[in-house]
């Protein structure tokens, strides 16, 4: 039984009682995707047996119902993040674009050549690639705060990357390697006192703490459905209303405009819609407010506070071990562990867990400059969710004991990939 949580949420999710061959599913890989439990199910199986249809468009029953679900999902997710008002909400499909919605609309708003972007040694793929693209469209340079040597960025880091010419700082609110906590609200103070716009990457974040974006005071923040229990293909991007009125959106087309013409005019008509071209995915956002509601009746805090304290056993279970090295030195509070098993490659450890049915990641985690300035060909990350339990970890722990050096090399630097 997962424990300090109100209720025994294991019975919610379908998916644990699954057979694996024979093993059951002991699931510590929720930095990549959480399950989803029946109350999701529900309300986007209600949605399409009920209220389906297209939004915005027809004045017909089902079209009312549709853009009502649309309309209060949309309301939800302002609520789950204290955003002022609805229209500082936008759905994408993930976290990633989201990204390059703000790097590609935003970025040549208020970066030229000669600015900088700054960024940390800590950052996902999503949200490198995206400025490093800005930077080389624009003339800018990109600066990254460094990591230490636990890989962890400190403010001080990021302040000494400050200059006159720091016109964006992106980062992660939350690691996806090793779960370090950011500290965002710092950095947006400094930020905001020289007039530099924060991206927030909270893809981490939303499913073990509260965000709020006005207390965090983020320009923008943005996070993926399928990382906090609900459905893949729907994210949100967050932004002021101040900074939506000059965002160039990515997509153009239906919904996003009333009138269109064969001679220049205005693209689109006002936030949030003029950002969400074409037909949205209405039961994605219909699943997505349904998982706020989810995490929101077990208590954002409370499952933090469940997932942090597994990750903290796991640390401590893992680092009593031999030849084993744990990375990070802050205290999980992300809910992920990032370890080794030395002379064995992080696949192979994989692959060792899996067959007693636990499942990791393994690998660089989409962050290869972090991987990188740790010295390492990969990690093995366990990461928890509100249905793991403490003997999960402990099984975690026993069977990394056991490991054995197999198939993958630890030697060659090209033994890195699976693919991601
Ligand atoms: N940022 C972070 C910190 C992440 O962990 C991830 C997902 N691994 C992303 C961005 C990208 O999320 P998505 O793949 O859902 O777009």
């Amino acid at each position: 039984t997962p424990a300090g949580l109100p209720r025994d949420v294991r019975a919610d999710f379908p998916i644990l009682g699954t057979d694996l061959d024979g093993r059951t599913p002991v699931y510590l890989d929720n930095a990549a995707t959480t399950h989803v439990p029946q109350q999701v199910l529900t309300a986007m199986y209600g949605y399409y047996t009920n209220d389906h249809s297209n939004v915005g468009r027809g004045v017909h029953a089902l079209g009312m119902r549709a853009t009502g679900r649309f309309m209060r999902s949309r309301e939800r997710v302002r609520d789950f993040l204290n955003a002022a008002d609805a229209s500082e909400v936008v759905f994408t499909k993930s976290a990633t674009e989201s990204l390059n919605l703000v790097a590609h609309g935003f970025g040549p708003q208020v970066v030229s050549s000669g600015d900088e972007v700054l960024i940390s040694g800590l950052e996902h793929h999503s949200n490198l690639l995206p400025w490093r693209e800005l930077c080389a469209r624009t003339g800018a340079t990109l600066q990254v705060a460094d990591v230490d040597e636990h890989g962890e960025p400190s403010l001080d880091a990021f302040r000494a990357k400050i200059t006159d010419r720091t016109r964006v700082i992106a980062v992660a609110h939350v690691s996806n390697v090793q779960g370090t906590v950011n500290p965002v609200r710092e950095i947006a103070a400094e930020a905001h006192a020289r007039g530099i716009v924060v991206v927030v990457d909270g893809a981490q974040a939303v499913a073990h703490r509260k965000v709020d974006v006005r207390d965090l005071d983020a320009d923008f923040y943005c996070f993926s459905g399928h990382k906090m229990y609900g459905p893949h293909g729907v994210g949100v991007l967050y932004g002021k209303a101040e900074h939506f009125a000059r965002l160039e959106p990515l997509l153009l087309g239906g919904g996003m405009t009333p009138i269109a013409t064969y001679a220049d005019g205005p693209l689109g008509a006002r936030p949030p819609l003029r950002f969400e071209a074409g037909s949205p995915n209405i039961a994605g956002m219909v699943g997505i407010a349904a998982a706020m509601d989810y995490l929101d009746e077990l208590g954002r805090d409370a499952v933090g506070e469940h997932d942090a304290a597994l990750a903290a056993r796991a640390a401590e279970g893992l680092r009593a071990l031999d030849g084993v090295t744990v990375y990070g030195a802050q205290a999980p509070l992300g809910g992920i562990v990032s370890f080794n098993v030395d002379g064995v490659h992080p696949n192979d450890v994989g692959s060792h867990l899996d067959s007693f049915g636990i499942a990791t990641r393994t690998g660089v985690h989409c962050a290869t400059p972090l991987l990188d300035s740790l010295g390492l060909v990969g990690s093995v990350r366990a990461s928890f969710g509100v249905y793991n339990t403490a003997a999960e970890v402990d099984l975690l722990v026993e069977s990394v004991g056991t490991a054995e050096k197999g198939f993958w090399s630890t030697e060659h630097p090209n033994e890195r990939f699976l693919p991601g």
